[in-house]
């Protein structure tokens, strides 16, 4: 794993429905490859020439998108009314900075803020609920007018949290933002580079597929799907570890501990002859992974395993501390098990195995 393509991943601006960054730094490291975008921010790289390709496609998906926010209102004071692009936790927002895009594409530094402890009611200092509606961003301005003409910031600007990656050697260990779903991405990278020199002899076309605005509902998945048209996917995401707060016996999204594959979720039943398959190989190639029954949470397979004839998806998670926060920790080798389950799977393909899957062996 490149790990200076992740931190750039990683700093990319991209919250939902403005991805342009990630898809230009994706694009840098994809030169090998035929690399195309469409209207709505998706992404798709191929293998060279593969364009009058016969065989079975595997889509490998990962969202571009991250949580962010927009630009809702211009008070009169100067503070900036915004609502979420995804799903934070309100409680993790007051006191941090976000960076703010303005049209003509300057960045401009603001803070999280609600009303300050010095001037709550009693009742307020004892009420624990947040509402983004009373949440502000502050970028120093004293009026609404500064901010228009001075700032150049409009209603509809979108922001992201102000985090900068950080590598700790020493640990192998990144600290960063948008983990969810930047690792998804540097490991679609990651795959198709170690398949590259033999994707010749492989049983697969292997399509790589970044999607916009999963984060709020998704959206990109839709097209990607219906362009690729896969028979298989494997889906990659930056899961949320729960090893921070649950036992360690009962905890499924451990760091270094290896890929998560994701059983059930909100969204997908998985296929039973791909999970068999990918522990086999996993056993095989001495990969390291968890498995894991989600309570919640949703990916890309919603959308991808109910086009075309139904698509088989394998979901391979990054465990990933504090998804959907500014602030997240993950492992290297976390990464790298992932990409390795990834590139092993679809090696271990062929027309035999493909039809297990496709057709779980019922008849
Ligand atoms: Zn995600």
């Amino acid at each position: 794993m490149d790990i200076e393509m992740f931190g750039k991943l990683s700093d990319a601006f991209g919250p939902s429905g403005f991805e342009e960054d990630v898809i230009r730094t994706i694009a840098d490291y994809c030169k090998e490859f035929d690399v195309e975008n469409d209207a709505m921010n998706n992404l798709y790289v191929r293998m060279p020439g593969t364009e009058k390709d016969s065989r079975p496609v595997i889509q490998l998906d990962a969202h571009l998108d991250a949580c962010g926010f927009m630009v809702q209102n211009i008070q009169d004071n100067g503070c900036l009314g915004i609502i979420m692009l995804g799903g934070f936790h309100l409680t993790s927002l007051p006191a941090h900075a976000v960076w703010i895009r303005t049209r003509s594409g300057k960045m401009v530094h603001g803070i999280i803020c609600a009303k300050p402890v010095h001037f709550m009611t009693t009742a307020e200092r004892s009420s624990q609920t947040l509402e983004i509606e009373k949440m502000y961003v502050d970028v120093g301005a004293t009026s609404r007018e500064e901010v228009e003409n001075v700032f150049g910031i409009h209603i509809g600007d979108p922001m992201m949290p102000d985090v900068t990656f950080e590598y700790d050697a020493e640990h192998e260990i990144c600290f960063g933002k948008a983990f969810d779903n930047r690792a998804g991405c540097a490991c679609i990278v990651d795959t198709m580079k170690q398949l590259e020199k033999e994707q010749a002899s492989l049983a697969v076309n292997v399509v790589g597929a970044f999607a916009a605005q999963e984060e709020v509902g998704t959206r990109g998945a839709v097209v990607t799907s219906q362009i690729v048209k896969p028979d298989l996917a494997i889906v990659f995401e930056g899961s949320p570890s729960d090893d921070f707060f649950i036992s360690a016996g009962q905890a499924q999204g451990c760091m270094k501990k290896g890929v998560q594959i994701r059983i059930l979720d909100n969204s997908y039943i998985s296929n039973t002859q791909f999970i068999s398959l990918a522990e086999e190989v996993a056993e095989k190639c001495g990969i390291k992974y968890q498995e894991s029954v989600r309570r919640g949470g949703s990916t890309n397979a919603a959308k991808i395993s109910v086009t075309g004839k139904a698509v088989p998806c394998l979901v391979l998670g990054v465990p990933s501390r504090y998804a959907h926060s500014h602030y997240n920790f993950c492992a290297k080798e976390d990464l790298e098990a992932a990409s390795a389950m990834a590139a092993n799977v679809i090696r271990a393909l062929d027309e035999e195995k493909i039809r297990h899957i496709c057709h779980q062996d019922v008849l």
